[in-house]
């Protein structure tokens, strides 16, 4: 029997092991598995509500266990630290340390990844973002994921004054960086159809 194709899985799936390939390759120079560098980048762009043992397992779609091990890795190497809640001594939030932001930036996105941007205008990476993140947020739709979208596009986000927004679902006021980051509670202020 003839295998179903879909050219867009095709490509994605191939996209996906090349940028794998890289991020192993890159990750490996600082004795780092792509799933370490994946929460350490992770770490690195959500917000205060998302930085949790918990939602980094919801985010990656891994087991406990494997994060668990993930984030002691991380701790050992000095990567990040763990800080307990003021409100919640059950629950502990992982920072990413200087050490950790400076091989980010010295990692992520990937040389392959930047050699190949560099080829494209500016026009054609912007028609890319937006296909890219219609497919993202219907797969995350489709199958009732969390979409963990950024801050700013968030339908409990109110913007109350000029850099001055608030969060209706904490009820707690946010920063323009605050408003930058990806969150676990998001939720899409834009249907389907607007993506
Ligand atoms: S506005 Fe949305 S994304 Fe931002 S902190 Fe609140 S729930 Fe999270």
């Amino acid at each position: 029997m003839l295998m179903r194709s879909n050219p867009i899985y095709d490509y994605v799936e191939r996209l996906s092991e090349l940028l794998r390939t890289d991020s192993r390759q890159a990750g490996a120079v600082h004795g780092l598995q792509p799933v370490q560098l994946e929460v350490l980048h992770y770490l690195s762009v959500c917000n205060q509500y998302s930085n949790t043992p918990m939602a980094v397992t919801e985010y990656l779609g891994q087991t406990k266990g494997t994060v668990s091990q993930t984030l002691n890795v991380l701790e050992k190497k000095g990567l990040l630290s763990k800080q307990l809640d003021k409100n919640d001594r059950r629950i502990y939030h992982l920072k990413v340390s200087s050490k950790g932001r400076r091989l980010l930036n010295n990692t992520i996105p990937t040389t392959m990844f930047v050699n190949a941007c560099e080829l494209l205008t500016e026009k054609e990476q912007s028609e890319i973002e937006n296909s890219l993140k219609k497919l993202l947020t219907t797969l995350l739709q489709a199958n009732n994921m969390k979409t963990f979208g950024i801050c700013r596009s968030c339908r409990y986000n109110s913007k109350i004054k000029k850099e001055n927004y608030f969060c209706n679902l904490v009820q707690q006021p946010l920063t323009n960086d605050d408003i930058s980051l990806i969150c676990r509670e998001h939720e899409s202020n834009i249907s389907l159809s607007e993506t």
